[in-house]
């Protein structure tokens, strides 16, 4: 049947609308079909074969730029070209600038080529072709391949088939740049799981969002009871940063991010430190935001340090200990060559006198021929001995009174008249020094409970050292009185050469001396005030020491009230 021309034309105007019909449908399913496919790869196999195999190209390849060798290399086809479900045969790598899809693909820009035989660029490949169209795949913003047609029929492709291939390669593109994006984010995603780092993503109050299994070890449990908890309240032991809860949240919601130390107690009650940061995660200032934590554990740095303060500690208490000691093993050693010196000088003297005397008395009839002579040798030798009875009777005294093996045999005395009796004792050696010692007694009526041999022994040393290191014709003076307290004083002060301050505590050890070269002039083995702390302890009562040397010492036995005895006489 013939047809009339406007007939025809018409004819060719439906046809061409039925065609752009079936080419739109089929980009519409195309769009509709990107959302299921997962993958790159996939997405290319996809658009060779079933888009635009079915948009009546008879072949298409598409090139993939290699970012390495910038080379142009076929990853699908469709049509002769494709031999097996994504099998290419005779794959070949263009590289950039050669080729009409080197040229393509250099400068972005579509292509159509009319007559290949006209174009010396047109390479080919396993069947000749005539016509080509070829149009660039950009992916943000950079050419990432290209999407190459061949037709074996001359001056074959249109306007037509631009607009349609450019539209899928537009589709394909914003397809593959969705792709790459997952692909990175879930690579991010990965890195966070992988990171020994906690990483915990909570709300703007601190409710856990999101976080990773490094946080799921360090709390010790699965991130389902994780989430939803506040931040805040998981640093259990986070005393600092729970204190400072209010101030970090304000930090937070004005954009600037907190930094600090915290323990974290796991499930398993095993607490482990973690230096974190804590950022806005979105950028944004204001109260819908989140923020992220990343937190390093730092648990061995803060054991060490620990461990290292507490070895300080200890090397610290060691050091003093080994002063202390030091000091002390220093202080016997002085001790001991006192003991020595004084010891020898203090047995040595009467021991030389006793034997000397005796010796010279052995020769017979010495005595006879001079009884004067040797009555005072006598008299020496019975004083030596005296003097080695009472140096050895101090000694036994001193360690049995320190070993408690005496006790007190207390009785209520009046000290007053006890020390008048000490007095008259020692009045003869005072008076051979013409030393003056005047007694002041504020109360005579007062009775306390003492020893009495012990009271006698105690006065008499002192006002004994009193005479001993006073110069000639010094005063001593004695004084007693109730203390406010109501206990009772009994101080004897002296004009000698008094002590120095760093030997206040010394004197009253055994055998030490103070100044000793001075002391040395004077005789004394240094256990009398050794002999008077032991006595007072036994008694329960105590000594005191002032001095300032060159003006003379004041040493005050103090009985305590317990000692006084109330009764009508003592009383006011
Ligand atoms: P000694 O008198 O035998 O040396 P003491 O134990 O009685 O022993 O005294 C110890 C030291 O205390 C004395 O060597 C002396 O240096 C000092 N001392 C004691 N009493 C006085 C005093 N009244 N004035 C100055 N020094 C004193």
């Amino acid at each position: 049947v013939e047809q009339r021309p406007d007939e025809t034309r018409l004819q060719q105007q439906l046809d061409d609308l039925e065609a752009k019909r079936q080419a739109l449908k089929i980009l519409n399913e195309f769009a509709v079909s990107l959302m299921t496919i997962p993958s790159i790869d996939e997405l290319l196999w996809h658009v060779a074969k079933e888009v635009v195999g079915q948009l009546g190209f008879a072949d298409c390849v598409i090139y993939r730029l290699e970012s390495d060798t910038c080379d142009l290399t076929q990853v699908a086809a469709s049509g002769d070209k494709n031999t097996g479900p994504t099998e290419i045969a005779n794959k070949i790598s263009i590289p950039l600038g050669k080729g009409i899809t080197g040229a393509v693909a250099n400068s972005v820009s579509p292509l159509i080529i009319k007559d290949l035989a006209e174009d010396r660029r047109y390479i080919r490949d396993i069947l000749p072709a005539r016509s080509e169209i070829c149009v660039p795949l950009i992916v943000e913003g950079q050419v990432f391949g290209v999407i190459d047609c061949e037709d074996v029929r001359l001056n074959f492709f249109d306007e037509n088939h631009l607009e349609i291939l450019t539209t899928v390669a537009s589709l394909t593109g914003s397809k593959i740049e969705q792709c790459m994006s997952t692909e990175r984010l879930s690579n991010q995603a990965q890195i966070i799981e992988q990171v020994s780092e906690i990483v915990i993503i909570a709300d703007m109050n601190g409710i856990v969002l999101d976080c990773n299994p490094a946080t799921e070890n360090a709390y010790q449990t699965r991130k389902a009871s994780l989430v939803g908890t506040n931040l805040f309240t998981l640093y259990s032991e986070a005393t600092q940063i729970e204190s400072q809860r209010p101030e970090v949240l304000k930090l937070l919601k004005e954009g600037d991010g907190w930094e600090g130390r915290v323990p974290i107690r796991g499930h398993n009650n095993e607490v482990r430190f973690f230096d974190i940061s804590v950022n806005t995660l979105d950028g944004q200032k204001g109260h819908s935001g989140r923020f992220i934590t990343v937190g390093r554990e730092v648990t061995e740095q803060v054991t060490a340090q620990e461990s290292l303060k507490e070895r300080n500690g200890v090397l610290q208490t060691m050091s003093l200990e080994l002063t202390e000691a030091l000091e002390q093993s220093k202080v016997a050693q002085h001790t001991q060559a006192a003991f020595l010196a004084n010891v020898s000088h203090e047995l040595r003297t009467p021991l030389n006198a006793i034997v000397g005397f005796s010796d010279i008395m052995m020769s017979t009839d010495y005595i006879e021929r001079n009884p004067e002579k040797a009555l005072e040798y006598n008299q020496y030798i019975h004083s030596a001995g005296n003097h080695l009875t009472s140096l050895v009777n101090d000694i036994l005294d001193i360690s049995s009174l320190a070993a408690k093996e005496i006790q007190a045999n207390f009785v209520e005395l009046n000290p007053v008249d006890e020390i008048n009796e000490c007095l008259t004792l020692i009045g003869r050696k005072a008076g051979m020094r013409d030393i003056d010692i005047t007694l002041e007694a504020d109360d005579i009526k007062t009775q306390i409970l003492f020893d009495e041999r012990h009271f006698k022994q105690v006065i008499t040393n002192l006002i004994d050292n009193a005479i001993k290191y006073s110069p000639k014709k010094s005063k001593i003076r004695i004084s007693t009185r109730r203390n406010r307290d109501d206990g009772f004083e009994i101080s004897v002060s002296d004009q000698g050469n008094g002590i120095e301050a760093s030997q206040l505590d010394t004197i009253f050890t055994a055998f030490s001396r103070a100044d000793w070269a001075q002391a040395q002039q004077v005789e004394g083995a240094g256990l009398g005030l050794a002999l008077v702390q032991e006595l007072l302890n036994t008694n329960n009562a105590q000594i005191s020491v002032q001095s300032r040397p060159g003006h003379g010492s004041t040493f005050t036995v103090l009985i305590a009230p317990e000692a006084v005895v109330q009764n009508e006489r003592t009383q006011p």
